[in-house]
């Protein structure tokens, strides 16, 4: 049984470092952290994401794209534009390699304030290191799949973290159930979100784009929230004091 062990561990640590660091931190600045955790952080996002590595800046501009034209035409992903969660998951994709490949510039309220590693991210999205990610998965595989079923898991492993963006995105905005009457079609897919760590509480993390904690309710336990009381307990990050909870409350959504 390595084989699911190594894929729930892959997709938890993905998951993780997608939500605490490139969502929380880097595109809402929800909580502080020192450059050098900040670089450990995004080399662990990078480890964590491997083939489908997600670049910092880009994810940033995109996710602060998504909160400003929510469920508009303007929104790189929304299921009110689209079929099907993949054909959603590839006009992402094209939105994302502009910003990604820095084709195209961003509008100036998207800008800064992320954490930008230019030479990481064109570590990444070399080829060969994809194709050597790529690689190291099968090789697992070769090496601890025991039946034919286990394969099928396998090309999860190269896009893991597009597959957690198409989760969110397509379930959180359609699937569940509202606490708060958002201008968008936002809804908390899950009560206790442990496929996303959190993320599937879009309905209230569209109402409090600053809140760290994703659940609004008692009920609501969003474990992305109580890994980061963990890291500000234990002083390796730094949550905001008095962060600001109303709605917009967030400079990004603020000018839309
Ligand atoms: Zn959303
Ligand atoms: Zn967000």
């Amino acid at each position: 049984m390595v084989i699911p062990i190594i894929f729930v561990a892959h997709w938890q640590l993905s998951i993780f470092t997608q939500t605490f660091f490139l969502h929380r931190y880097g595109a809402h600045k929800q909580f502080t952290m020192s450059k050098g955790w900040e670089k450990f952080f995004h080399l662990l996002t990078y480890v964590a994401q491997g083939s489908s590595f997600l670049s910092a800046r880009a994810y940033a501009i995109l996710h602060r794209m998504h909160h400003a034209y929510s469920d508009t035409e303007k929104d790189p992903h929304s299921p009110t534009n689209a079929t099907n969660a993949l054909s959603m998951m590839l006009d992402t994709k094209h939105t994302y390699d502009d910003f990604a490949y820095r084709r195209v510039e961003p509008e100036a309220r998207f800008e800064g304030d992320y954490p930008d590693w230019p030479a990481l991210d064109r570590f990444s999205q070399m080829w060969v290191t994809r194709l050597a990610w790529v690689a190291f998965y099968i090789a697992l595989y070769a090496k601890f799949a025991t039946a034919p079923w286990m394969w099928a898991l396998l090309p999860f492993h190269f896009i893991m973290g597009p597959t957690h963006g198409a989760i969110v995105n397509w379930c959180g905005h359609k699937y569940g159930y509202r606490n708060y009457d958002n201008p968008d079609v936002s809804r908390n897919t899950l009560i206790f979100d442990i496929v996303t760590l959190g993320e599937l509480f879009q309905n209230n993390h569209h109402r409090f784009p600053l809140s760290p904690n994703f659940g609004a309710r008692w009920f609501e336990i969003d474990p992305g929230y109580l890994a980061i009381k963990v890291l500000d307990a234990v002083g390796i990050i730094k949550l905001k004091k008095g962060q600001k909870m109303k709605y917009p409350a967030d400079r990004f959504s603020e000018a839309a």
